[in-house]
């Protein structure tokens, strides 16, 4: 008897232990996997804050949440949403899910439309636009384009926006959403230049896309996120297909800046987030350009982050892979490809890569083959890993642009790959948005700078910016 007393006593002692261990190693796993340890103005403190807040929420009002993906992190947000001055009343507020906007699926009707269900199935029609959106599609496609909270249905921003053809502008200052008509100038597939059948393979990278909308001399402020769409836009209305280097931290240690777009549910973050949805859905593939791609005092995008300077070991820097992918995962992006700042990294770390990575861009001179033409590496175990270079380089200046078709001439005429990279700042300035007759938004993109220009010589050599074939 005793002994029975005794053997349970130990049993409950070693399930608290246990259970303990579990409790500790969890959180301690959910810090390390998110948030940033760093100095200044630290993700880390709000990040933290911001997942216990939703934690404490779930707890306390215990909102049923159901998806097939359910680890989605649900936050309410205070966002008003229009239609172009006029506020539109929901009854429900829109949510975050973890991170994105989604619109509670009355918007629909309060927009004067009408809500079909059949089965698992929303038949929708509004601004006379007829489309569906499929609860059951969620898993194959990653991102969860239908939600219940407390039963109450939710669509995901991009499919809403993409299904009924308003043009959004997110304004993350005034909190608001703020839906147009789709404006008379924005581009059709009739007066562009497109490729021809069967064009040959050239390919493109939109360079060092990060969430630096804190830095008031950033490029990605929501003025910069719509502009960034518009290229997007413009490209697949071109018929072209790009990849987007994108860094999931934005660090400026000068501004005390460290911005984890994963971190906290803003409308910023949900913009940025938006925007990435959106250049996907229009023939982009994203792909993660280190996680901060910087380190010590450097800033986003000057620094490199895995050459022989830097301050980690090799174990460290595949820590810092490993991070960005989890941002990318809790946000729901799929990435196709890994690409070293400014290439810099030493052999150990490009054998770490390929542990993640399908697709690494490269000009790399450990493996000598791939520095103009694309190169695959069958592994032991079976994976094969494509190396692509970039022989033409990219856009200097914006004075650059007849250098680059030059390049790519040269690249045609030597057998390299037409493969470049450029930063969309740099025709930021030719791009314009905005309100026109006061409920339509229309957007331009001028014809002869830089971008336009390429897709104009590429097109007339009888190529097209396209996948990489993997
Ligand atoms: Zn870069």
């Amino acid at each position: 008897m005793r002994k029975t007393a005794m053997f349970l006593f130990f049993v409950n002692f070693m399930m608290v232990i246990i259970f303990g261990a579990y409790v500790m190693i969890s959180a301690q796993e959910y810090e390390s996997e998110l948030l940033l340890k760093n100095d200044g103005k630290s993700t880390d403190v709000i990040g933290k804050a911001d997942i216990e807040i939703t934690e404490e929420k779930k707890e306390k009002e215990e909102p049923k949440v159901t998806h097939i993906a359910s680890d989605l992190v649900i936050k309410e947000s205070n966002a008003k949403i229009k239609l172009a001055n006029d506020d539109i009343k929901l009854d429900n507020k829109i949510i975050f899910g973890s991170g994105r906007i989604y619109l509670p699926m009355e918007i629909v009707e309060k927009l004067g439309g009408k809500i079909d269900k059949v089965g698992e199935k929303y038949d929708l029609s509004v601004n006379n636009k007829k489309f569906s959106v499929n609860y059951e599609g969620n898993v194959k496609d990653r991102i969860e384009k239908v939600i219940y909270v407390n039963e109450i249905p939710y669509i995901v921003i991009n499919e809403f926006i993409k299904g009924s053809d308003f043009v959004p502008y997110i304004d993350s200052a005034a909190d608001t959403v703020t839906l147009y008509y789709k404006g008379g100038k924005n581009y059709s597939k009739d007066n562009t230049m497109q490729p021809v059948d069967n064009s040959m393979k050239a390919y493109i990278r939109l360079e060092d896309i990060m969430p630096d909308g804190d830095n008031p001399d950033g490029d990605y402020d929501d003025e910069g996120l719509e502009k960034l769409r518009v290229m997007a836009d413009y490209l697949n209305t071109r018929g072209q297909e790009f990849y987007i280097a994108w860094i999931p931290v934005y660090v400026n240690p000068q501004l005390n800046i460290t911005h984890d777009v994963s971190a906290l549910s803003t409308l910023y973050n949900a913009d940025f987030i938006y925007t990435l949805d959106f250049m996907v859905d229009s023939g982009g593939h994203l792909g993660i350009h280190g996680l901060t791609h910087q380190y010590g005092n450097y800033v986003s995008a000057d620094g490199y982050e895995f050459d022989y300077n830097c301050p980690w070991n090799t174990e460290e820097k595949e820590q810092r892979m490993v991070q960005a992918t989890k941002i990318a995962n809790y946000l729901r992006l799929k990435y196709e490809f890994f690409e070293f700042p400014h290439y810099g990294a030493l052999y150990d770390d490009f054998i770490n890569a390929e542990k993640y990575f399908d697709m690494i861009y490269e000009n790399n001179q450990y493996y000598y083959e791939i520095a103009n033409n694309i190169y695959t590496i069958d592994k032991e175990d079976g994976r094969k890993i494509t190396y692509v270079p970039t022989p033409a380089d990219y856009v200097h200046t914006e004075y650059d642009s007849t250098e680059m078709i030059n390049r790519l001439t040269e690249c045609r005429d030597t057998g390299k790959e037409l493969s470049l990279f450029f930063h969309p700042r740099l025709d930021f300035e030719y791009i314009s948005g905005g309100v026109v007759e006061g409920n339509k938004r229309d957007y331009h993109y001028s014809d002869y700078v830089i971008l336009p220009r390429i897709v104009d010589r590429i097109t007339e050599m009888g190529y097209k910016f396209s996948e990489v074939e993997k």
